[in-house]
């Protein structure tokens, strides 16, 4: 835990939510939990769920008018990091992605009868959830341009597309679905978001994606699907009509301190078993692996690089709880890419130093690999975060590249 941070909040929680996870949820990690479809682990997980309820530890994400704790961001970045010490940290304690974020947008902008009928059973973990706006045909990096279209008939939306990559589609409840409600509005105010129970006629999940050999099912995997004429009434349109993107924007926010919370959870899981596996590994007789300068060098960059993403993220969270997402645009951005990357880095070389043993499914290892690659990807790609902030640096010079032509467009070309 960083002290700098630290409340009376973490200082009681995160101990006693990572003996759980060290005691409850580590010891899953078996060949058969790590490879195999992830309903054979979600079954044993129900029942840690109980013993999370027992432990007054349920809901950490909400606030006390919700029945939940009330911590701050700040505060759950810290517990989430603990979380992220077991792949299934953050499903026993019901805070898992795709259903953290769309509880939050529920909770903010859903009706009155939608929170009950959705939110409600969602936050007990009777239901699960799904947020449905990639698709194959169209640059997710630009969510302005969408294929799916939701038209007004009578007292229903009628709802078209093809969707990919909504996770955890399999066994959910509802997706909350973006789809383009007035396609001759400006490029932001032409989408919104509908909330879709999938057993509704018409919603076809087309299949889980194989994602490097392993399509898993239940909350582990990621889903094609296909909406033709899906009805749903007018009321469940989520927050105003044309603000899909807006609640998209503020969606992410808080969602990527999480995700960030979480690989720096993950880093340090990895940066152990790296120094457990050099510690014990004998070369030659009393030469361990862990006195060879290389592996050595790879220990003391991850602790330092683990140190260092870990106060960006918590000062970006801090800053967050302080002045809104909007003010600390920037730093999100920063954090989003180099976490993801130090998170990354950090796990290619722990395999190396596990050698053969590091790519087998007896150890967590490429579990992180095959699940955790996509952080580059999702949430906004590297390269669509690095230049978002390379712009706003620039722009305190003076350069404002939002008006930079193609280069045979200008004079001095
Ligand atoms: C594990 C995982 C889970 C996901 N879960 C969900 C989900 O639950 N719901 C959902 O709707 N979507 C989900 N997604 C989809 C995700 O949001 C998209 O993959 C992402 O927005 C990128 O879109 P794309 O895949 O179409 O890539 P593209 O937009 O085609 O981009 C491809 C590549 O181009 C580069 N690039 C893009 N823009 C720029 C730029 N401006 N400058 C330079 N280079 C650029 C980047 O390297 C990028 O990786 C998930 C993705 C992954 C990997």
């Amino acid at each position: 835990m960083e002290p700098l941070f630290a409340t009376s909040q973490t200082e009681a929680l995160v101990p006693r939510i990572r003996e759980f996870v060290l005691t409850e949820l580590v010891p899953l990690e078996t060949t058969e939990h790590l490879t195999g479809n992830f309903s054979t682990v979600a079954r044993i997980l129900d029942q840690k769920r109980e013993l999370v309820r027992k432990a007054g530890l349920w809901g950490l994400q909400h606030s006390v008018g919700e029945g939940g704790l009330g911590l701050s961001l700040c505060e759950f970045g810290q517990v989430s990091e603990v979380l992220a010490w077991s792949p299934f940290g953050h499903y026993a304690f019901n805070c898992q992605a795709p259903d953290i974020g769309n509880m939050e947008l529920l909770h903010r902008h859903a009706s009155a009868i939608l929170r009950e009928h959705y939110l409600e059973p969602l936050k007990e973990g009777h239901i699960r959830s799904c947020f449905s706006m990639t698709e194959p045909e169209f640059a997710g990096s630009n969510p302005t341009r969408l294929g799916t279209t939701a038209e007004r008939d009578g007292d229903s939306w009628v709802i078209n597309g093809h969707k990919w990559f909504t996770s955890s589609a399999d066994g959910a409840a509802f997706a909350i679905v973006m789809a383009v409600t007035n396609p001759a509005a400006a490029p932001h105010r032409r989408a919104s978001m509908l909330l879709v129970p999938t057993d509704t006629p018409g919603f076809e999940l087309v299949r889980n994606i194989s994602i490097m050999g392993d399509p898993s099912d239940h909350w582990g995997s990621h889903a094609e699907v296909r909406y033709t004429d899906v009805r749903v009434p007018l009321g469940n349109l989520i927050g105003d009509e044309g603000a899909g993107f807006t609640l998209a924007q503020e969606r992410l926010g808080p969602g990527r301190i999480h995700h960030c919370m979480r690989w720096i959870g993950i880093s340090e899981r990895c940066l152990d078993l790296m120094c457990r596996r050099a510690a014990t590994r004998e070369l030659e007789e009393g030469v361990m692996l862990g006195e060879k300068q290389f592996v050595q060098g790879w220990i003391a960059e991850s602790r330092a690089q683990i140190d260092a993403a870990r106060l960006m993220v918590l000062r970006t969270a801090h800053n967050i709880d302080q002045r809104g997402a909007a003010a600390v645009r920037d730093q999100i951005s920063e954090i989003k890419f180099f976490v993801a990357d130090v998170m990354l880095t950090v796990i290619d070389r722990a395999i190396q130093t596990y050698g053969a043993m590091g790519i087998t499914d007896d150890i967590v290892l490429p579990w992180y690999y095959r699940h955790e690659r996509g952080a580059r990807i999702y949430d906004g790609a590297d390269e669509v975060h690095k230049t978002a902030l390379a712009r706003s640096i620039l722009k305190g010079y003076g350069l404002d590249t939002r008006k930079s032509k193609p280069i045979s467009n200008r004079r001095d070309a």
